[in-house]
């Protein structure tokens, strides 16, 4: 892939790096969208793309995602992300990892990597070999450095707080449809369960929804989940969740989940909208990630801190939710207007 058909690419929203890479053991792209508010951090993701070209659209929008998730979570951080070409449960390898740490060595710190959807702890700690511009590896952390319980921590609390919003109550009896019951699908699971919620879930992956359907759990096909009926659609799987073709099936009246990218286009945003339905804009319900990865960075905070931090989110989407139905504008923009208003050069630093 060329420079040219990089620069040109639709979601290219003037990316300050994107490199590619391709050899023997690895094909990966690195993208570094804004550093303004400080280091670019983000995971690296491990997915069989089928095109380089989708590779290429995933890594952008990501990169720019943690970009305005950075910043409406007040972290002095700026966006980037890494996407590694192949799939996790079959093609990882040692030697491809470390092809990777040295690919990010080469940025020497404009972009540090950390978990993300196929890639764990280990492999981070493999690519920690070749550079030491990683993180999530701490193994003070409860978790040994996994961001997901923070993440699904964080997750929760934007479903509370926009479940009080919209339907003024807390949890007890409001169901809950995840898609995607991954690292952070399973925690947030488990948070919801103890608050007296009702979970239904559905994944691709049996091993995943065995381990749901332990803690009472029940299960829907996959082509069923987002038309679940049910109070709350939470994405937890991968992105473009809400796009052309689900967006008629949502019964739920508030979306708000962990997946990065959960609309297909903006658009998507003005549509639930329009349809009554709040939606929680991704990167502000799912910051609890980077958060913690932060915070394992600067020095290792006592879990308590990092959740206090982490309740913040409740604070941001409410003000969000507010904003949206004062100015009659959809949450996405809104939330794009905030994060906007912190990052770009010459306006106004919000405290
Ligand atoms: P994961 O890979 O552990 O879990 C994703 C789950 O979704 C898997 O169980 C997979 O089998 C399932 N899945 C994939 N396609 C599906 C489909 N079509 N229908 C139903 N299930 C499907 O990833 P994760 O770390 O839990 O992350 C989930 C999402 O949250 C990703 O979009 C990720 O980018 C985002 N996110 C994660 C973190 C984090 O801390 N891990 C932080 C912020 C955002």
């Amino acid at each position: 892939m060329n420079k040219t058909e990089i620069e040109t690419h639709p979601d290219f929203d003037g990316h300050e790096i994107v490199e590619y890479t391709e050899t023997d053991n690895l094909k990966a792209f690195i993208a570094v969208h804004n550093s303004n508010l400080g280091p670019t951090v983000g995971g690296c993701r491990m997915f069989p793309y089928a095109t380089t070209t989708d590779a290429l659209a995933d890594v952008l929008r990501l990169s720019r995602g943690m970009t305005y998730k950075s910043a409406l979570a007040g972290l002095p951080l700026g966006g980037g992300k890494a996407v590694i070409m192949a799939d996790p449960y079959r093609a990882k390898s040692r030697d491809m990892l470390l092809a990777m740490g040295d690919f990010i060595d080469r940025l020497r710190g404009r972009y540090i990597t950390a978990e993300d959807s196929g890639t764990g702890v280990k492999d981070i700690a493999v690519m920690g070999e070749r550079t030491h511009y990683v993180s999530g590896v701490n193994p003070d952390n409860k978790y040994g450095g996994d961001p997901s319980p923070v993440t699904a921590y964080g997750v929760f609390v934007g479903i509370r707080e926009a479940v009080n919003y919209r339907n003024h109550s807390d949890l007890k009896g409001v169901r809950v449809a995840i898609q995607g019951v991954g690292s952070v699908g399973f925690y947030l699971a488990k948070m919801l369960l103890d608050a007296g919620a009702i979970v239904v879930a559905a994944d691709v992956n049996r091993d995943n929804l065995q381990r749901v359907r332990d803690l009472g759990v029940s299960t829907l096909a996959v082509d069923e989940i987002l038309g679940a009926e049910v109070e709350v659609l939470a994405p937890c799987a991968m992105g473009g969740a809400i796009n052309r073709e689900t967006m008629n099936k949502i019964r739920a009246g508030i979306v708000a989940g962990a997946a990065n990218n959960q609309l297909q286009t903006p658009e998507m945003g003005a549509e639930l909208f329009d349809q009554g339905i709040l939606y929680a804009p991704d990167y502000v319900i799912n910051a609890g990630g980077i958060i913690d990865v932060f915070n394992q960075r600067q020095e290792s905070k006592p879990i308590d801190t990092v959740n206090q931090q982490v309740e913040r989110i409740g604070a941001t989407l409410k003000s969000i939710f507010h904003q949206s139905d004062m100015r009659c504008v959809p949450t996405n923009i809104v939330a794009d207007e905030m994060a906007e208003a912190i990052f770009r050069p010459g306006c106004r630093q919000v405290a």
